[in-house]
């Protein structure tokens, strides 16, 4: 028995399962030319997205109206990010893909009626595997590429059942009413007001912002 906190909830994946190359290829394919070019990270994401919705009982990408019971997170903002998103359907400006950037390589699908989710995490030693799966690869790049398109589910994630603490973010669809800032009047939409002594604030005005205003430039 596992007894540490990580390795609570992991799904025994079959030794040998991987999802067909035709549909990888495809997806694969996709992803590269919605994201700018093929990299080991297109293909992990796509194989997260493909595995994470099938044990959610989905086929990927999933059709309309089963879209909409799913939600995704990434924890990084790298190219996997794009991949999962290509591959899903799942969208940032949509709701249905949040960013929960841990710096990890890894991937959650929740399917929303049941409230199952499942995590992903991509294996650090399957980038040493690489190599056996692709043999006459050049480069490391390369190998990776092609490997991960036929590498097993279970040499490429750690998979596990988890629960989203769903307090953390907004459904989808979901429309917090807008609220006026009490100090400069701006109005502040997704419910992200921050207290002031003289009421609601906009991020700026409570000096949250992830910016700082600058002095007018001099003629
Ligand atoms: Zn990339
Ligand atoms: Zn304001």
């Amino acid at each position: 028995m596992h007894s540490s906190a990580e390795s609570q909830g992991l799904i025994e994946l079959p030794p040998s399962s991987r999802p067909p190359l035709e549909q990888v290829n495809a997806l694969v394919e996709a992803a590269a030319r919605a994201h700018g070019h093929l990299c080991p990270g297109q293909v992990v994401g796509v194989r997260m997205a493909i595995l994470g919705l099938s044990l959610l009982g989905y086929s990927c990408p999933p059709g309309y109206p089963e879209i909409k019971n799913l939600l995704g997170f990434v924890e990084i903002e790298r190219c996997l990010a794009d991949a999962v998103s290509s591959a899903t359907g799942l969208r940032f400006g949509r709701g249905s893909l949040k960013l929960v950037d841990q710096g990890l390589l890894a991937a959650t699908f929740l399917d929303l009626p049941s409230k199952r989710a499942v995590r992903l995490l991509s294996r650090d030693d399957a980038r040493d595997k690489a190599a056996q799966y692709a043999p006459g690869e050049e480069n490391d790049h390369a190998a990776q590429t092609e490997a991960y398109r036929v590498m097993p589910d279970a040499e490429l994630f750690d998979a596990a059942w988890v629960q989203v603490d769903m307090s953390r973010f907004l459904a989808p669809g979901v429309r917090p009413p807008k609220v006026p800032c009490a100090s400069c009047g701006v109005l502040v939409r997704s419910g992200q007001v921050h207290k002031g002594p003289q009421g609601p604030l906009c991020a700026v005005c409570a000096g949250q912002a992830y910016f700082n205003p600058l002095p007018p430039e001099e003629d």
